[in-house]
């Protein structure tokens, strides 16, 4: 026997940090949601490794949604790193350093880990009385002009005025609305991993284009009194193999090689793991009472670290048409699907290209592309306004 439709004003199918911001931000606009997908795996930090291996660094602005969604204060101010500079070296010793004191701003951006991000929104929707959890799988869905009717893994019926995907870079939303995806691995894969530091890192984010891929350093909250930092190394897939297939310390040797000492002899503090990296664009962001956001919109080489800033972007404009929408328009309303479309394609093009840009020239291995990517960050460097407005972009 079909079982009872459970009606919602929303259903929000993903819970990760995006799918739980925007059922968070959802419910304080005072919508009925439903949030759909398993629980988010939960981090416990240990001696051996104090610190989760998924580390973003979040721009202000997704700092600034955090705060309006009333999570951020519920961050563990000790586990949080601010990032004061950053200093990108390209591989013919050419440099390009920001600072958030030459962009007149605090801090350039915010390192914060996954675990606590899920943590605290989480617990938001725990607490929000219009979330309704399901621990299930979107399965389908069927679309009128008025509604969406949705079918859980468990059989649970939904019935809404509108579906947000957030189910991630494979979404079964996105498919089930019929928008096509252009999708194309990077042959790279990127290799997380922290480490304990010999020298101070002071705030800075590092960053080397080398021959072997793009070495990231990020500065981490210093782990019993000393300093540490992780790595996201996006590596050709062969080397990545080999990188991750290498003992904890050899693979920290190898780095602290790589990086030229700078921070001194690294050691580890945990496991490496990988994550095979993709582009990925949505032909659209919105159909008939769908909308997309996140990775099941865009998923962006992680060299630039914006992929969850672009999807808390979504989920911040979203909010931003829903608060700003007509009295007699529904949620789903066609026209305001539009508006977020409208509003999210400059955004998301420009970090699209920037991202998609500088993994090609920097993946190329000929002494053209070589010349002119080093050419390129001297440049910038010395132009005051090409590198605000590149720091423009990274804030968000
Ligand atoms: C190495 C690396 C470093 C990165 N660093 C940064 C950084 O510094 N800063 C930054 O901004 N971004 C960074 N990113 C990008 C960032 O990780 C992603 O953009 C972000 O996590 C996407 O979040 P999401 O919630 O959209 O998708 P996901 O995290 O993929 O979540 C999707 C969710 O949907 C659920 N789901 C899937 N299918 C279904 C279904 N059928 N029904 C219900 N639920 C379903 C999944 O279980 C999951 O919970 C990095 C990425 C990589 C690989």
């Amino acid at each position: 026997m079909d079982r009872a439709v459970e009606t919602k004003d929303a259903v929000v199918v993903g819970t990760g940090l995006v799918g739980l911001a925007a059922a968070l931000g959802c419910a304080q606009a005072g919508l009925r949601v439903a949030l759909v997908g398993p629980a988010p795996p939960k981090f416990r930090p240990s001696a051996q490794a104090p610190f989760d291996e998924r580390i973003y660094a979040l721009s202000p602005a997704s700092v600034g949604l955090l705060v309006r969604l009333k999570a951020w204060p519920q961050i563990d101010a000790t586990r949080v790193q601010p990032v004061a500079r950053m200093r990108v070296f390209g591989d013919t010793g050419a440099r390009l350093d920001f600072d958030a004191y030459g962009a007149a701003v605090e801090r350039l951006a915010t390192i914060v880990e996954e675990g606590e991000l899920a943590r605290v929104l989480e617990a938001g929707c725990a607490y929000a009385s219009g979330v309704q959890r399901f621990e299930s799988a979107f399965e389908t869905m069927t679309r009128s002009t008025d509604a969406v009717r949705v079918t859980l893994a468990d059989g649970t019926a939904l019935a809404a005025k509108v579906v947000i995907g957030a189910d991630g870079a494979n979404s079964a939303v996105r498919a089930a609305a019929g928008i096509s995806a252009d999708e194309r691995p990077y042959a790279q894969t990127a290799v997380v991993a922290n480490f304990r530091a010999e020298r101070a890192h002071d705030g800075t984010a590092y960053q080397w284009f080398t021959d072997e891929g793009v070495v990231a350093l990020l500065p981490l909250p210093d782990f019993e009194g000393r300093p540490a930092v992780s790595l996201v190394w996006s590596a050709p897939t062969d080397l990545a193999r080999h990188l991750l297939e290498e003992p904890p310390q050899t693979l920290a040797e190898r780095v602290t090689r790589r990086t030229a000492a700078l921070l001194g002899a690294l050691t580890p503090l945990g496991a490496a793991r990988g994550f095979a990296l993709r582009r990925l664009t949505a032909a659209h962001l919105v159909a008939q009472r769908v909308l997309l956001v996140g990775d099941a919109a865009h998923v962006v080489h992680p060299l630039a670290g914006q992929g969850l800033n672009l999807g808390l972007g979504d989920v911040s404009e979203w909010l931003a048409v829903l608060a700003a929408r007509e009295p007699f328009r529904d949620i789903g309303d066609t026209v305001l699907l539009r508006r977020y479309e409208r509003a999210r394609a400059e955004p998301i093009g420009l970090m699209r290209f920037t991202t998609d840009a500088l993994a090609k020239l920097f993946g190329l291995d000929d002494p053209v592309a070589r010349r002119l990517r080093n050419t390129g960050l001297s440049l910038v460097d010395r132009v005051a306004p090409l590198k605000r407005a590149l720091i423009r972009q990274a804030l968000g």
